[in-house]
């Protein structure tokens, strides 16, 4: 029997050594951390060797194919180990899609994978049997092994990316790329933008890359580094003959001389940055041959994912949204962007060494007040302390919501964006924006 190691239990390791074991097997699950229960419960059910909070090199350098999960970089020396021993690791995504001949859409960015994937699955679910997976609810192994939809669409990240070989989506779509998670990348952007491009590593001229025309490093990239794909791009300045683009406030949509036309109002998710996920989500639909009108109504009736520009409630005519996954200057660029009224503006938490410049301008045209909320709020007051004529710091969000609610007036929005990590005072951005609404609803 071959002898499968999984590396990390968590949603994806657990989803592929439950594949795994179906698949003939011997599955064995290492993490250095702990394991949640409900995965223990699962691996014990399914009589699933595993350990936690070691790994035991005997039983882990004896295996004929590793999964590894995204969260464990390839430095550490367990991995460093397996590829001296020129042991294969793979992602979950890559062992799960050998098992599977469904249509696979696959979404990566720096920012917008998760709404976009899920706006996509949202409109194809429509009319196509589709499943959702990637870094969003069952793991891609799992669902594989227990439904084998026809079509999945899967939010993939760099480090998914990162351990792929034979993976190839028949539609791929890159958002866009902006400096994020370096410290994993030897600190070369290079290295990060080639990882993201590995998306479209395997595709031939019958598959398709959907991409922002309007990102510069993108388009450099692909000068430079030329893809087999049949190349659909999108673009909110100039005019598109094969993909999407932006004409008077209208949406257009054209594949093979065939065009759909929405205007950007009717859409119910907001802001320029969202007018590009359902630029590219409907273009993913409109390859996949989704009536016209059902991708309109579709676009219609999306909501939104929660911690993405959430609106969350009007107390006194001021709009309180929680945008908490806004974990980079990049998502509250956008953020600040759609804001069309003033703003009281709640951020912080764990700087990634961010670089505030591309905010000065909404920060002046818009933010009345500064709510800064994290350990260390220094390099926040360094940026913006001349800039606004309120700024204040706190370590509680109850108490930053509170602070919020004084000075905002009818019209105003309070918007949570913190532009940095949230584990200095929140488990994680999740927390933070729950967090945010519970006060909010308690005010
Ligand atoms: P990801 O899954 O890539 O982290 P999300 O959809 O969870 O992306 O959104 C993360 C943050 O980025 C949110 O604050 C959201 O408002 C913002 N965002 C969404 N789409 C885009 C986009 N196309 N470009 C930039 N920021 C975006």
């Amino acid at each position: 029997m071959k002898r499968l190691v999984v590396l990390g239990g968590g949603e994806s390791g657990v989803g592929a050594a439950l594949l795994g074991k179906a698949k003939g097997y011997h599955v064995f699950v290492s993490d250095k951390g702990k394991i949640k229960e409900k995965y223990i419960n699962v691996l014990k059910h399914h009589e699933i060797e595993w350990e936690a909070e070691q790994h035991t090199e005997s039983k882990i350098l004896n295996a004929d194919l590793v999964v590894k999960s995204p969260g464990i970089p390839d430095t550490v020396p367990m991995v460093k180990q397996l590829k001296a021993k020129d042991i294969q690791v793979i992602s979950e995504i890559e062992f799960a899609s050998r098992y599977t001949y469904a249509t696979i859409i696959g979404i990566t960015g720096s920012n917008g994978k998760t709404t976009t994937a899920s706006l996509t699955h949202h409109v194809l679910k429509q009319e196509l049997e589709v499943g959702l997976a990637g870094n969003i609810g069952d793991s891609f192994a799992k669902q594989v092994l227990e439904h084998d939809f026809p079509n999945y669409v899967l939010e993939i990240s760099s480090f998914q990316l990162d351990n792929c070989t034979a993976f190839k989506p028949h539609i791929a779509v890159l958002l866009n790329v902006t400096p994020d998670h370096l410290d994993r990348y030897n600190y070369e952007f290079d290295n990060y933008i080639a990882s993201k491009f590995r998306i479209a590593m395997n595709q031939t001229s019958e598959d398709y890359l959907i991409y922002d025309a309007d990102d510069e490093v993108i388009i450099n990239w692909l000068e430079k580094h030329p893809v087999q794909s049949t190349l659909l791009p999108f673009s909110l300045v100039k005019k598109i003959e094969n993909g999407a683009y932006l004409e008077n406030e209208t949406l257009k949509i054209t594949i093979d001389n065939n065009q759909i036309i929405m205007p950007t109002k009717d859409i119910a998710l907001q802001g320029k940055h969202n007018i590009k996920n359902a630029m590219a989500a409907s273009t993913v639909a409109h390859l996949l041959k989704i009536r016209k009108q059902t991708i309109r109504e579709s676009l219609e009736n999306f909501h939104g994912v929660e911690h993405r520009l959430e609106e969350v409630l009007k107390i006194n005519k001021v709009n309180y949204i929680n945008d908490s996954k806004a974990t980079n200057v990049n998502a509250t660029y956008y953020a600040l962007e759609s804001m069309s009224s003033p703003t009281v503006w709640i951020v912080g938490g764990e700087d990634k060494g961010n670089n505030y410049a591309e905010l000065f301008p909404f920060i002046n045209e818009k933010v009345k007040a500064i709510i800064c909320l994290g350990v260390d709020n220094k390099k926040l007051f360094e940026n913006f302390e001349s800039m606004v004529d309120i700024i204040v710091e706190t370590q509680f969000m109850s108490e930053a919501v509170k602070i919020a609610y004084k000075i905002a007036e009818s019209g105003d929005n309070v918007l949570l964006s913190p532009a940095c990590a949230s584990f200095d005072l929140f488990e994680n951005y999740e927390d933070r924006g729950r967090q945010f609404k519970d006060a909010v609803r308690n005010l």
